[in-house]
């Protein structure tokens, strides 16, 4: 049988767990149990369902600590940020379970007398939630929180970069008492998540990966009229005008384009900054980035997932400085698996707006450096804003400013779902009016984490009751 062998990326001698891909007589049968239990899931009240979600949440805060280690083995995350990680799990559910005894309709006026008009929101039919390895189990819980209290059932395919993660997460959703088949896990590569994709039992298809990925799902999904929900990559940026709180935007920058060792959707991968202060920050910049890497890796800095993407990293940036970018730290790889793991070095380059690094997403930790010469604030920000929407994706953007009616106009003009006034690009919260999602290539318009994630997995129907024990008939009687 073949298997996924999921390593260690900090230490690529260790095996963190191995899993048997799942033949297409597994799926087929896994998407007849998803759309079996579908039937009772779908029919229980939402708040018995949150009752459940609740037990789940629970049993994530007590595990916390062992589904990070896995996490933290498996993706090579930091600890710190494994257990962050599974704390928004915990959140994520928490508001969730708590929709369940919401989850609205509306109430409308007839235009005929004796006639009732509500509109409630159904649940749509068993999903399917492809997912990316960066996050492998947050974005779970992003998709499936939603999905469960309005009644759907899934079947994740987690990435074969990071499985263990996924599957840990419906094992305990299982351990709370979902009814079987309700959750369930798929491993395997694309081919895995293309074949439930296709299948004519699933009902709702929601990506988490590359642009390409998505694009290439999202098709498969209209042939089929089903449901579809993407969260792609990101270009994202930070502007810095020349009254910003520099220390301030050290902090964040630091932590926006190397925390997950720049392999978020969110990373910061483009500062945009005043000339003016340009010198001053990138003499604090450079130390700092080179500091992130040290002796115990593992503890503050992220290895890259595997060597394609080591080696995709090092290509992009050897060209960039082929195309003219001067690189002022790092642009090499530090360890290709053959000591411990795979490492990159923080790498910043000195870079002009239009050269590939600053439009195409690296997905590593690399941040280019753009100066923009203005002769005063407004003029910097009005150049500024224009490279940062000059790319073809919107996830998230951030400028530093102590000027509120920039700052204010920034808000409107950035061409992204997520925007951060004096705070860095990544560090999405969970719940509410916090959503996730973004503009341009990198989705179609749905949103994660917050309120809006019941869009992705409910139906409107509208029932008409007429009590008026005659025929009426709207727009003519
Ligand atoms: P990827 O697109 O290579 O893979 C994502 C998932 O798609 C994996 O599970 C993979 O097996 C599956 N897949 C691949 N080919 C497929 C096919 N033909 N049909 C169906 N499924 C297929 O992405 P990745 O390398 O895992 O993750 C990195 C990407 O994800 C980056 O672009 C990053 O920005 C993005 N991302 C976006 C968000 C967001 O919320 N916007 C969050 C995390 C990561």
């Amino acid at each position: 049988m073949p298997k996924i062998i999921n390593k260690n990326p900090a230490k690529i001698s260790e095996i963190v767990s191995e899993h048997e891909i799942s033949t297409s007589q597994e799926l087929d049968t896994m998407l007849k149990k998803s759309a079996e239990a579908f039937k009772l899931w779908s029919k229980m009240p939402a708040p018995k369902r949150g009752d459940i979600l609740f037990k789940a949440r629970n049993i994530f805060a007590q595990k916390k600590e062992s589904l990070a280690k896995s996490l933290h083995l498996e993706n090579g995350k930091p600890m710190e940020e494994a257990l962050g990680e599974i704390q928004e799990i915990v959140d994520v559910f928490d508001f969730f379970v708590g929709e369940g005894r919401r989850i609205y309709g509306m109430t409308g006026q007839s235009e005929l007398a004796d006639k009732s008009i509500i509109t409630i929101r159904q649940p749509i039919g068993p999903a399917v939630f492809i997912t990316a390895w960066n996050f492998p189990a947050a974005v779970p819980a992003w998709k499936a929180a939603p999905a469960l209290i309005t009644g759907n059932t899934f079947i994740l395919k987690p990435s074969e970069h990071a499985p263990l993660s996924g599957k840990l997460f419906v094992d305990v959703l299982n351990e709370a008492g979902l009814p079987e088949g309700v959750a369930q896990v798929a491993f395997g590569a694309g081919d895995v998540g293309e074949y439930l994709a296709k299948s004519p039992i699933t009902k709702i298809v929601s990506v988490t990966g590359s642009v390409a990925v998505g694009r290439h799902v999202a098709q498969i999904a209209a042939a089929g009229f089903k449901k579809c929900a993407l969260e792609l990559g990101g270009k994202n940026s930070t502007i810095i005008l020349n009254d910003a709180n520099l220390e301030l935007a050290l902090d964040g920058v630091l932590w926006g384009a190397y925390g997950t060792g720049g392999q978020r959707c969110t990373s910061t991968s483009r500062l945009i900054i005043d000339k003016k202060v340009s010198n001053e920050f990138v003499d604090k910049l450079v130390p700092k980035a080179q500091a992130l890497f040290t002796d115990k890796p593992d503890i503050r800095y992220s290895p890259i997932i595997n060597l394609k993407q080591l080696e995709k990293i090092d290509s992009m940036v050897k060209e960039a400085i082929k195309e003219g970018a001067e690189l002022l730290c790092g642009g090499k790889i530090l360890d290709d698996g053959s000591k411990s793991g795979y490492y990159y070095a923080p790498t910043i380059l000195k870079a002009k707006h239009g050269m590939k690094v600053t439009v195409e997403e690296v997905f590593g930790p690399v941040l280019s450096i753009i100066e923009v010469e203005a002769k005063d604030n407004e003029d910097c920000y009005k150049q500024a804003i224009q490279i940062a929407n000059d790319v073809d994706y919107g996830l998230s953007n951030a400028i530093y400013t102590k000027d509120i009616n920039i700052a204010m106009r920034a808000a409107h003009d950035f061409e992204s779902g997520l925007v951060y006034v004096n705070a860095p690009t990544i560090g999405a919260e969970c719940g509410g009016a916090s959503l996730f999602g973004g503009w341009k290539n990198t989705g179609n318009g749905s949103r994660e984490s917050g309120i809006t994630a019941l869009d992705s997995y409910t139906q409107y129907k509208t029932i008409g009751i007429d009590y008026s024990n005659k025929l009426q008939r709207a727009q003519i009687d």
